[in-house]
């Protein structure tokens, strides 16, 4: 009974570090004009760039828990590199999605630490909330790519493996070696954002 306890208290310390640690070092004018190069749209609520390439150009974003407006956000961890998203669909394309169903079906391991991902996602978007005085209510237990019980979209598993690190989601963290090949943040593959 100890034993989780004390997981899910150094787990709160480390989500509430990585919220201090984004809203120390927030996006700069230049970071939000790359990622409205390689969205092709404005990143509304942008909060921090949540992991960069080799070469310093943003990958993921961390995003506010509710975008001006008052619009409830729950992708916190959000996929922005071009070269990372097209990696991914070809994954996906492969069948991927369904092999990591039914390990998440059949792997009960796997199964528990997939939700522990989805507690520590939302415990994240809660620091983030308490410290931007973001309301967070009508999305206080969603996260994001059909966590906690299923597999949906593998670009949101993986934006949490780059933006909380490995051995966080077990299944971003299997995205990320899956298209090590094709996209690596420590190999930089950028490309050109003028077209
Ligand atoms: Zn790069």
């Amino acid at each position: 009974m100890t034993e989780p306890e004390s997981q899910d208290e150094s787990t709160t310390r480390d989500v509430a570090k990585l919220a201090d640690r984004f809203l120390q070092q927030r996006a700069d004018e230049h970071d939000i004009a790359i990622v409205e190069r390689q969205l092709g749209r404005y990143p509304r609520g942008m909060v921090a760039v949540g992991a960069r390439c080799a070469c310093g150009r943003p990958l993921a974003v961390v995003t506010r828990p509710m975008l001006p407006g008052g619009i409830p956000f729950p992708t916190t961890c959000y996929l922005t590199s071009p070269e990372a998203v097209k990696a991914v669909s070809h994954i996906e394309a492969e069948g991927r999605m369904r092999a990591y169903n039914e390990l998440l079906h059949d792997d009960e391991t796997v199964a528990g630490e997939y939700r522990g991902a989805h507690r520590l996602y939302v415990a994240f978007r809660h620091e983030l909330a308490v410290r931007l005085g973001d309301d967070e209510s009508r999305i206080a237990n969603v996260s994001a790519g059909g966590m906690p019980e299923r597999v949906k979209c593998l670009h949101a598993l993986l934006a949490q493996t780059l933006v909380m690190g490995e051995g966080v989601n077990p299944i971003g963290d299997r995205v990320l070696e899956a298209v090590t090949e094709e996209f690596s943040p420590s190999v930089c593959r950028c490309g050109s954002l003028d077209d």
